[in-house]
């Protein structure tokens, strides 16, 4: 090559690698959720305390608007006592509120005509409250799973009464967690906190860059995420130290508004495994498949076996 040639190269090819590198990869962005609320009490907080908690963490770690998916039967528990203000003290921080059914039933396992029913009797009980949004999040993720004549009437009952799916992308499984604290804590098992706190966190950040990483290859960007969490004393706990970790791994935290105003909003894939999230749907509709639109890694059994051999110091059971 003659030094001309080589100069001419370089030429060329200095500013096109100069622009690739002054390509930053976007931001991850991704909302908090909180379901079930007013949730039954967990090991740990009276649910009074739980709120006071959850609200001080949110506010000191600069999550502005999460959204607190409502569940309005709750309320006629004996935890749900006081619930609807604690409600009013999310909006008053700052949260909205949004609709996750009356009684948090399956909708596999009801009519449509009686889930509608239910769903409007938590839209009776929200409409015209402050901070609320149009958003309905399916009990249990299910939208009827293979049967899918009954997700299609869901999808059209919610466009009817203006309601969007307000889905997620990553889930925590923070109800497991909860639960098995719950246990050990009615056992009288003594559990390792600082373990409990890893295993949380480390769930938190990894669903959400699993998720992260296959919305990169199917979509070829990276959309808002909405995260799925529950009113619980996990949450109370140890969601500060989620925050932190999300943020030092490269995730801003954006409101719940922001999050579904993201195009993947728009879509309603044409899958039959929408309970693992509309980014692994969408990925699913496109022909990805099942073995890659999770990982073991997060689900409930890693979940369960590192509990009992982290949390509780026990020997992980041989299932
Ligand atoms: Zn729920």
């Amino acid at each position: 090559m003659t030094r001309l040639l080589r100069r001419l190269l370089a030429l060329l090819l200095v500013p096109l690698l100069a622009a690739a590198g002054h390509t930053a990869p976007a931001k991850k962005r991704i909302a908090l959720t909180f379901d079930d609320v007013p949730r039954m009490p967990g090991a740990f907080f009276t649910p009074e305390e739980r709120t006071r908690r959850l609200l001080a963490a949110l506010k000191q770690n600069g999550v502005r608007q999460a959204a607190f998916f409502i569940t309005p039967g709750n309320l006629e528990q004996p935890y749900g006592k006081g619930g609807e203000s604690r409600i009013a003290a999310y909006v008053r921080a700052g949260h909205v509120i949004a609709n996750h059914s009356y009684s948090h039933r399956h909708l596999s396992e009801l009519t449509v005509q009686d889930y509608v029913t239910d769903l409007d009797r938590a839209a009776a009980w929200l409409n015209g409250r402050p901070g609320v949004r149009r958003w309905y999040r399916y009990p249990f993720l299910d939208e009827a799973g293979a049967d899918v004549a009954k997700r299609d009437a869901l999808r059209a009952a919610l466009k009817a009464r203006g309601l969007h799916n307000g889905y997620v992308t990553s889930d925590s499984n923070d109800w497991l967690m909860e639960a098995l604290a719950v246990d050990a804590k009615r056992a009288g098992q003594p559990m390792d906190l600082n373990a409990l706190r890893d295993l949380y966190v480390r769930t938190v950040v990894g669903a959400a860059d699993f998720s992260d990483a296959l919305a990169r290859k199917t979509l070829g960007r990276s959309p808002a995420q909405v995260i799925l969490m529950h009113e619980t004393d996990l949450e109370a706990m140890f969601v500060a130290d989620a925050v932190k970790a999300l943020k030092a791994d490269g995730w801003e935290i954006v409101t719940a508004d922001a999050a579904f105003a993201d195009p993947i909003a728009l879509e309603e894939p044409n899958s039959i495994r929408t309970s693992m999230g509309q980014i692994a749907a969408m990925a699913d509709a496109r022909g990805v498949p099942l073995q890659r639109l999770f990982d073991r890694t997060f689900g409930e059994r890693a979940i369960s076996a590192a509990f009992a051999a982290q949390v509780l110091h026990q020997p992980a059971s041989g299932r």
